[in-house]
C-alpha cells in the first residue's frame, strides 16, 4: 500500500521519511510504506479537525449517524478482504481477524442505533413550573491513539461514538498496523464524511502521537495501549484546564478455577484466555488461580491441550495461534520466560521460539506454562507479558483466591469457573476488575457493555457503551414556565 496521511479530506504523502509495515508471520513480506509524521502533520490534523467542528457539531445527530451507517455497509461488504489484510499485518488468525472487523462494525451499528434514541434526561424540579433537563454537548476535537492488537475494532470503538456526538477527530494508529488504520479512514472517505471531520496521522508514538497529545487545541485524548504511555498521557492532559484523557491500558488478568468447576469448561476457558491472539490481548489471562483440590487434573488437561495447539500461518483457517507482533515483542516474552525460571517456578511446558522452515520466517512462540506459589515480589506473575506465558497458582480458600487476584497493580479482566453462584458472587464483590465473566474466558467483550479496568488498567472512564460520557459533557438546562421567578431550596426571589 502507498501509505498516506489524510488531512482535511485530502490524501497527502508525508514530507519526510517513511516506515514499512511487515507481516509478522513472514517478515520478508512488506505490506506498505507510510509517512513518518511529526509535529507539522499533527498540527495540520488538529487544525483541520478544529475548522470542521462548528459545521459538524451543528449537523443533525441523525445525519451524522447516517455517515456511520454508510461506513458500516462498506465495511460489511469487504469483511473478508479487510480480515485477510488484518491477519497479514497483525498476525491474528483468520477467525480473530474476522471478529476484529465484525466488532468494529458492531460498534458503528450500535452508535447508529443510538442516534434516534434519548441522549439526555428529563428530570424533576423542586418547582412545579420548571422543566429541567440533563443534556449532552460534544467536547470538540478528539485525538484517538490506538494499539496494534485490535487494529480495526479499537479505532472504530473510539472514532464512531466521537463522531456521532458531534466531535471531530485526529486519529493515529499504531505503527505496527498503519495499513488497517488507513483502510478505516478510506471507508469513512468513501462514506462521504465531510472534509476535516476525521484526519489520519501515520507515524511513531513519540514523533506523531505526542504532538497530538500536547496540542493546545485538543479537548479529549482517547488512548488505548500500554500503561507506560497512558500514564504519561494522563499527566500531560492534567496540566491543561480544557483537556481530558481517557486511557485504557494493560492487564494481568486471571481465571479463578474453583474446586467445583466443570473441568472441561475450566480448561477451554483457560486456553482461550491465555492463548487467543497468542496471549496479546489486554484481557488475556496470564494467571490461572486454581483450587488445590482440582489442581492435578486441571494441570494435566490444560498442559496437554496447550501442547496440541496448532501454531502457524494466520491465514490458514485451522491455525489457533499465529506469531507475536514483532521482534521486540518476541524478545520481551522470551525474557519473561527466563525471568520466571530465575524466580524459581516449576516449568510445566517449556515453550519458546519455534524454528524450522515456515517458523523461521516469523516470530512464532509456543506456550510457556509454569506453576508457582504467589510469592511477594515475583515479577513474572505481576507484570504484563503480552504473549503465550501463563502461571498456574494454587489456592486454598476463596479469600486467598481474591487476595491473589488483587495482588497485582492491574485490574482489568476476571473469569470465575464454578457451579456455585454464591462463591462467584463473593469473588465478584472482593476482586478489583472492570470486566468479569462466569464460566467463560477472560476475553469476549461486546460493544454495548462498558469496557475498562481499574488501577493501572484504566483511568476510570470506560470505553465501549460508556464512551459517550467521555466525548460529551453534560449540561443542566432549566426552563421556567411561571410568570414569576421561584427558586429551589426555598431561596427567596424577592428583591428588597
Ligand atoms: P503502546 O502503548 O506501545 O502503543 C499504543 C499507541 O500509543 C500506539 O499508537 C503508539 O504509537 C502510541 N504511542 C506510543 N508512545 C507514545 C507517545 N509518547 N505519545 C503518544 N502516543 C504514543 O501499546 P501497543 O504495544 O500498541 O499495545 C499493547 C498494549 O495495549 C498492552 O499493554 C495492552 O494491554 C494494551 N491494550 C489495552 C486495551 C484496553 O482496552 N485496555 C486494548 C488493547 C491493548
Amino acid at each position: 500500500m502507498d501509505g498516506r496521511n489524510y488531512i482535511n479530506g485530502e490524501w497527502v504523502p508525508g514530507s519526510g521519511p517513511t516506515f514499512e509495515t511487515h507481516n509478522p508471520a513472514s517478515t520478508g513480506e512488506v505490506l506498505g510504506a507510510f509517512p513518518r509524521s511529526g509535529p507539522f502533520e499533527a498540527d495540520s490534523a488538529v487544525e483541520a479537525a478544529r475548522a470542521a467542528y462548528p459545521a459538524w457539531s451543528h449537523l443533525s445527530r441523525i445525519r451524522r449517524a447516517e455517515y456511520l451507517w454508510d461506513f458500516c455497509n462498506l465495511a460489511r461488504a469487504q469483511t473478508e478482504e479487510l480480515a485477510t489484510l488484518l491477519a497479514r499485518e497483525s498476525g491474528k488468525v483468520m477467525s480473530e481477524a474476522r471478529a476484529d472487523i465484525v466488532e468494529g462494525i458492531h460498534m458503528a451499528q450500535f452508535v447508529f442505533g443510538r442516534a434516534r434514541m434519548s441522549y439526555g434526561d428529563v428530570v424533576a424540579s423542586e418547582i412545579p413550573g420548571k422543566d429541567a433537563f440533563a443534556l449532552r454537548k460534544p467536547k470538540g476535537v478528539v485525538v484517538a491513539i490506538t494499539p496494534w492488537n485490535f487494529p480495526f475494532a479499537i479505532p472504530v470503538w473510539l472514532i464512531a461514538p466521537s463522531l456521532l456526538e458531534g466531535n471531530t477527530v485526529a486519529f493515529k494508529p499504531a505503527e505496527e498496523t498503519p495499513l488497517l488504520g488507513q483502510k478505516i479512514v478510506e471507508l469513512f472517505h468513501q462514506a462521504g464524511l465531510p472534509k476535516g471531520v476525521l484526519n489520519l496521522v501515520q507515524g511513531y508514538g513519540e514523533d506523531a502521537g505526542w504532538p497530538l497529545v500536547t496540542h493546545p487545541d485538543v479537548n479529549v485524548i482517547l488512548f488505548t495501549g500500554s500503561y507506560e504511555v497512558g500514564s504519561r498521557i494522563r499527566q500531560a492532559a492534567a496540566k491543561d484546564y480544557n483537556k481530558l484523557a481517557a486511557c485504557e491500558m494493560g492487564g494481568k488478568n486471571a481465571v479463578i478455577v474453583l474446586d467445583d468447576a466443570d473441568l472441561k469448561t475450566a480448561v477451554n476457558a483457560s486456553v482461550m484466555s491465555a492463548f487467543r491472539t497468542t496471549g496479546q490481548r489486554c484481557t488475556a489471562a496470564s494467571r490461572l488461580i486454581v483450587h488445590e483440590k482440582i489442581l492435578s487434573p486441571f494441570k494435566e488437561a490444560f498442559v496437554n491441550t496447550a501442547r496440541r495447539l496448532t501454531i502457524g500461518d494466520p491465514l490458514n483457517n485451522n491455525t489457533f495461534m499465529g506469531p507475536v507482533i514483532s521482534q521486540p515483542a518476541m524478545h520481551k516474552v522470551l525474557g519473561y520466560n527466563d525471568l520466571a525460571r530465575k524466580e524459581g517456578v516449576t516449568v510445566l511446558l517449556d515453550g519458546g521460539r519455534l524454528s524450522g522452515k515456515d517458523y523461521d520466517r516469523g516470530y512464532f512462540l509456543s506456550p510457556f506454562i509454569y506453576q508457582t506459589e504467589n510469592r511477594p515480589g515475583m515479577r513474572c506473575i505481576r507484570e504484563e507479558v503480552f504473549g503465550p506465558h501463563v502461571a498456574v497458582i494454587p489456592f486454598r480458600t476463596l479469600e486467598e483466591a481474591a487476595f491473589i487476584f488483587n495482588d497485582v497493580e492491574y485490574g482489568f479482566s476476571l473469569a470465575i469457573i464454578t457451579e456455585d453462584y454464591r462463591k462467584a458472587r463473593f469473588l465478584r464483590e472482593e476482586c478489583e476488575f472492570g470486566v468479569g465473566y462466569v464460566n467463560l474466558p477472560t476475553i469476549g467483550a461486546e460493544v454495548h457493555l462498558p469496557f475498562g479496568g481499574l488501577k493501572k488498567s484504566g483511568s476510570g472512564l470506560p470505553s465501549g457503551a460508556t464512551l459517550i460520557d467521555v466525548v460529551t459533557h453534560r449540561i443542566a438546562w432549566t426552563i421556567n414556565h411561571d410568570r414569576e421567578i421561584k427558586l429551589a431550596q426555598g431561596l427567596s426571589a424577592e428583591i428588597t
